[in-house]
């Protein structure tokens, strides 16, 4: 174990409360991507995005790794459920896609580290180049734009509002919401 996977590891489990699968692999997974943008201190290079595909363990890591977070608007998240993110240079727009492809599971209260530690990276993800449309308004930065939903009357912005019969609305009054009024 390097000294950075150490280091790295021991902030991932700080700021998600333990050790686990998902963490390690997020550290690992965090410096993949990372390595594949030439970036060796992410607090120094703020140019890139990161598109996790879990609400998972992997995320908290590499949210930690990483310092992006969904208030800075450089960690999106997307509802796959799958161990898998991508990095992706804001300016170029091209980066990598890296996936969990490793089938096997640390064995019940196998020590996780040392099993995980078993595998190179190549073991355990699978990687692919990929180019990400990213939307202005996704980008960090002001907002780029802000209106008023005509039904609830309560402020959108950054575009994601929707037209339906003539009016402005926002998603929660055009497709329902995710709460009921109680
Ligand atoms: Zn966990
Ligand atoms: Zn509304």
């Amino acid at each position: 174990m390097t000294e950075q996977y150490r280091a790295d590891l021991k902030k991932a489990a700080e700021f998600h409360g333990h050790t686990c699968t998902g963490i390690i692999l997020g550290v690992r997974l965090a410096r993949v991507g990372l390595n594949y943008l030439g970036i060796d201190d992410p607090a120094k290079n703020r140019d890139f995005i990161v598109y996790c595909e879990i609400d998972r363990c992997l995320t908290d890591a590499v949210q930690s790794v990483t310092g992006c977070s969904l208030g800075k608007r450089r960690l999106k998240a997307k509802e796959y459920s799958k161990m898998a993110a991508t990095f992706v240079d804001m300016n170029t727009k091209n980066g990598t896609r890296s996936v969990m492809s490793a089938k096997e599971n640390a064995p019940e209260g196998a020590d996780e580290l040392a099993f995980w530690n078993q595998f190179t990276d190549e073991e355990v993800f699978r990687f692919e180049p990929v180019t990400v449309d990213i939307p202005p308004e996704d980008m960090p930065g002001r907002p780029i734009r802000s209106v008023v939903c005509e039904m609830c009357h309560e402020k959108i912005m950054d575009n994601k509002d929707v037209q339906k019969d003539g009016k402005i609305l926002c998603r929660s009054c055009a497709e329902g919401g995710y709460y009921q009024k109680i």
